[in-house]
């Protein structure tokens, strides 16, 4: 029985292989690289007032931002399963009933609607709480300046904020169109635009300090009314991203790079203003006093 399913291996190898193929990659969003050249951009854009420490940390951010994705994984079932609709929100779905501020109203008022809050995402509720926990992480380093582990917590926060925000800032995360356009089922027919959006920041190589040239980041003044704000405004792109679907693979089109360059500064401007805004929430914490660091 070994020998037989040694033999029988590489033929499943190949049909996963196969299977793939068929069915595409998975979304993940930006690329990893892409994700880490936004993250980068967002840091260099940051005013003075933000902590030193902060300001260079840019690297490992950039390294920390991909790994949301990475949380995707087979092998761990139950994290796979939670961290799966984080990255996305499907505003079609919602016709137009606002999004309450919390993420479990939300849940709630999807129940009421008859919609799977899973199948609808919850992108704005994972920017929104990862804002809140960097301010948190901020919070602690205005008592502990010099303290690395806290400085360690900071940097991590802000690199799953990072991520959060710039895949909301890729159309394609905000709709039902996302792999294609979804017919009357419902479903999207995974056409591959989808792998080719996310694609784009890494292969066009976009650099990162010209992506931060002559942004001035301020602090968002809100927190769940600038992440639907934004939302919308990246769903208000999709028929842009399929007026371009014939073109997103030719790395010389202009209106390819405009398009992508266009979003990546929308991202790096978000990420610092949230940034921003969790120094300025950070400011307000009062930390218990069973805190130790
Ligand atoms: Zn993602």
């Amino acid at each position: 029985m070994a020998r037989q399913s040694e033999n029988w291996a590489p033929i499943w190898a190949g049909l996963a292989g196969l299977v793939l193929l068929v069915c595409g990659a998975p979304a993940w969003g930006w690329w990893a690289e892409g994700h880490a050249l936004l993250t980068r951009a967002a840091v260099q854009a940051l005013p003075a007032e933000m902590p030193d420490f902060f300001r260079q940390g840019g690297e490992a951010m950039a390294l920390i931002s991909p790994e949301p994705d990475a949380e995707k994984n087979r092998a761990l079932p139950h994290l796979q399963n939670a961290e799966h609709p984080e990255h996305y929100l499907d505003l079609e779905l919602l016709k137009g009933q606002p999004l309450p501020e919390k993420r479990y109203d939300f849940v709630k008022s999807c129940a009421e609607a008859g919609l799977d809050p899973a199948q609808v995402g919850l992108v704005p509720y994972a920017v929104a709480e990862w804002t809140e926990k960097l301010a948190l992480a901020f919070a602690q380093h205005r008592r502990w300046p010099e303290n690395t582990l806290v400085q360690a917590e900071c940097l991590i926060a802000a690199g799953h904020l990072a991520h959060y925000t710039e895949d909301l800032c890729q159309p394609l995360h905000t709709t039902v169109h996302y792999a294609g356009r979804a017919g009357a089922d419902g479903k999207s027919p995974r056409s591959g635009i989808h792998e080719k959006m996310d694609a784009l920041p890494e292969r066009l190589a976009l650099d990162p300090q010209e992506l931060a040239k002559g942004l001035v980041p301020v602090a968002a003044d809100s927190l769940m009314p600038a992440i639907l704000a934004q939302l919308r405004a990246s769903n208000a792109l999709v028929d842009s991203v399929y007026a371009l679907e014939g073109e997103l693979g030719n790395l010389e089109s202009p209106r390819v790079r405009a398009l992508i360059t266009e979003r990546s500064r929308a991202a790096v401007s978000f990420t610092a203003a949230l940034y921003l805004r969790a120094w300025e929430i950070s400011a307000a914490i009062e930390l218990p006093d069973w805190l130790k660091r």
